[in-house]
């Protein structure tokens, strides 16, 4: 008989994560609008970094993220002190379960927030708790009353991932004063599709207990270099990096994202863009009668009448070649999250769902 060993409570508990890496076999011809993903990529001189890291992966590359902590210092006005780098805001996410969260605390998300809070919880061995949204948009005043003297952490996308929707950032200093016991953790992932927004920053230079996350992987279009820092008080960063692999962010990582930092031109162009189209995308769904609720982010939450209506959408997509993301996981079963592709892309899956509606009228 094999003998099974058990792995820590709350382990079997996660779900495998779904549809990040989804395709469609065997078309030429589909569009991948499922992972909100820049449909531009990269800066040239991101990809051009990454080349020139070839040479030097004989290396091990740098432990203190100095050169890309700098940039990112200067680009956005912080201490590079205060900024810890990890694969991905995943592994910041992480790091802050792994730190902070354990047996006998709670961490708090809310009822449509991004998955990885759940799974980071669980492998901490924490008990996730999930706080019930306003019609799709974060309720700050349940977030309040949801915490307890176990509440560790607090974790809040912002845009958040999937409704599109945000609070203000006196919301989040209401919420973060409200529970001083727990590290407010403001995620931003989608922070640079929205003007006039610093992601929580100036909240995490001035409150002991505020968290900033980001990433490279959204607008600066490198999802697959794996690349996310967190910034905070300098007692969290410092307690962060002692659980950090001292080598978690390779060579290619490096360079690249620093580069893609420093070329702002690319990314304000891709922010322009994206206003556009997502404008204009909205405006087509609605007019096709698939309403949204107004998004601050690079994709759009689509709601059709009832679960059956979405999932035969997302079967019609599919055998157009388009693909966009069902989000039951998040509690959003009737809904199809569309990123916001290029005009082309945002043309054709407007055209598929048209057609769509139009027959099943
Ligand atoms: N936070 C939110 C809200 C997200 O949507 C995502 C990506 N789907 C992430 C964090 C993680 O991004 P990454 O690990 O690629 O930085």
């Amino acid at each position: 008989m094999t003998n099974v060993i058990a792995p820590q409570p709350g382990i079997m508990e996660i779900a495998l994560y779904e549809g990040g890496a989804a395709k469609i076999a065997g078309r030429t011809d589909a569009i991948k609008l499922s992972s909100n993903e820049n449909p531009f990529g990269p800066s040239d001189k991101a990809r051009e970094a990454v080349i020139r890291a070839a040479h030097s992966l004989h290396r091990y590359p740098n432990t203190d993220h100095a050169g890309l902590r700098q940039a990112i210092g200067e680009v956005h006005g912080l201490d590079p002190d205060r900024i810890i780098c990890g694969v991905g805001s995943d592994e910041i996410i992480h790091f802050l379960c792994q730190a902070y969260a354990g047996p006998g605390t709670e961490v708090l998300f809310t009822e449509h927030g991004f998955l990885m809070y759940r799974i980071s919880a669980h492998a901490a061995g924490a008990t996730p708790v999930e706080v019930r949204e306003r019609d799709r948009v974060t309720d700050i005043d349940a977030l309040i009353a949801g915490a307890t003297k176990r509440t560790r952490l607090i974790f809040v996308a912002n845009p958040n991932n999937p409704t599109g929707t945000m609070v203000g950032l006196a919301d989040l200093e209401r919420l973060a004063r409200a529970v001083p016991q727990a590290i407010l953790v403001v995620d931003a992932a989608y922070a640079e599709y929205v003007d006039d927004y610093d992601g929580g920053a100036e909240l995490a230079t001035r409150l002991p207990n505020v968290v900033m996350t980001r990433t490279f992987s959204k607008i600066y279009g490198l999802g697959g270099l794996r690349v996310g820092w967190g910034y905070g008080p300098r007692e969290i960063i410092d307690v962060l990096n002692r659980i950090r692999g001292p080598f978690n962010l390779s060579v290619a990582a490096l360079d690249g994202a620093e580069a893609a930092m420093r070329d702002r031109e690319h990314i304000n162009r891709c922010r322009t863009e994206n206003a556009r189209m997502r404008a204009w995308l909205a405006e087509a769904l609605a007019e096709k009668g698939v309403p949204s609720d107004t998004s601050c982010a690079n994709f759009i939450l689509a709601r059709f009448a009832n679960p059956e209506t979405a999932d035969a959408c997302d079967e019609a997509l599919k055998s157009e070649g388009v693909l966009v993301r069902r989000v039951p996981g998040y509690g959003l079963p009737n809904c199809l999250r569309i990123t916001v592709g290029d005009e082309a892309s945002c043309r054709r899956v407007a055209h598929v769902i048209g057609k769509f509606m139009a027959d099943r009228a």
